[in-house]
């Protein structure tokens, strides 16, 4: 078996078109849904409503999983959310060290998920399933970032075919198809400082709903006595953030694009 982890966003939408065009012999682009109520809306549109049809058109399969919990649905956002909560599965950034305090939300809503549907399709140790990773060369710093599973073998056709993440949208303009937007959970604390900025001015109900997702995190940990984390690397609520402190834009917006889950 060999598929696309797709992600949504540039990357992986670009191995679409390739195994479309035989170049990547993959024949599933496997999709972990992080929620509906966690992914970022552009994302979960285009991927139902623009790469999804093309895809099938062209004989590749997007497969959209989603993660349970006791048998049941269970997003990202509603684990966090859920009365009685002590789960801080997302990089929050700590005061103590400025450093994500870790990272579960990628291993739980996308590689196990992703792992879970494998096995279930006949990949183990002996017979690991070919996961294509859309690392483009540009990123080549993240290549070994993840150890693969026993049931996986990692290949990285983004690297082989010397591709940048430009190359990957003229790719996909060339097949007729629009270049979708980055793909993140809109609450992400990998988002760029001026990303965070652009969301709080074009979409200001989920800059809202981010805000809300941090009070409600520290609501819980202040309860339980212990220090507050933060959605924004300058280590202040992200409400005061985007308004107080706009001239750390230029200064402190360094990349953070290794940090979106693109598995
Ligand atoms: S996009 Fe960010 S918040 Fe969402 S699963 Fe990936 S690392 Fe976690």
């Amino acid at each position: 078996m060999e598929i696309i982890s797709y992600g949504g966003g540039v990357q992986s939408t670009a191995m679409i078109v390739l195994a479309a065009q035989g170049r990547i012999p993959a024949t599933h682009a496997v999709f972990a849904n992080t929620g509906d109520d966690s992914e970022h809306p552009a994302t979960l549109e285009y991927v139902r409503n623009v790469a999804a049809p093309w895809a099938a058109e062209h004989g590749v399969e997007v497969v959209e999983l989603h993660n349970t919990r006791f048998g049941q649905p269970e997003t990202l956002w509603g684990r966090m959310m859920r009365e009685g909560s002590k789960s801080v599965p997302l990089p929050f950034y700590q005061p103590e060290t400025g450093a994500p305090v870790g990272r579960a939300c990628t291993a739980d809503f996308k590689v196990k998920v992703i792992g879970r549907w494998l096995k279930a399709n006949g990949a183990n140790k002996d017979t690991p399933a070919t996961v294509n990773i859309g690392i483009s060369l540009d990123e080549i710093h993240r290549l070994h970032n993840r150890k693969p599973e026993p049931y996986e073998q990692n290949e990285y056709p983004l690297i082989d075919l010397r591709l940048t993440r430009q190359d990957c949208a003229n790719i996909i303009e060339r097949a007729g198809l629009p270049v979708p937007p980055k793909s993140a959970c809109f609450f992400c604390p990998f988002h760029r400082l001026q990303g965070w900025k652009e969301q709080r001015r074009d979409s200001p109900e989920l800059f809202d709903k981010a805000c809300q997702l941090e009070s409600a995190v520290n609501e819980r940990r202040a309860a339980a006595g212990n220090y507050p984390v933060y959605l924004s690397r300058t280590l202040r609520p992200l409400s005061e953030v985007t308004e107080a402190q706009q001239d750390l834009w230029s200064v402190m917006d360094d990349s953070c694009d290794s940090g979106y889950c693109m598995v």
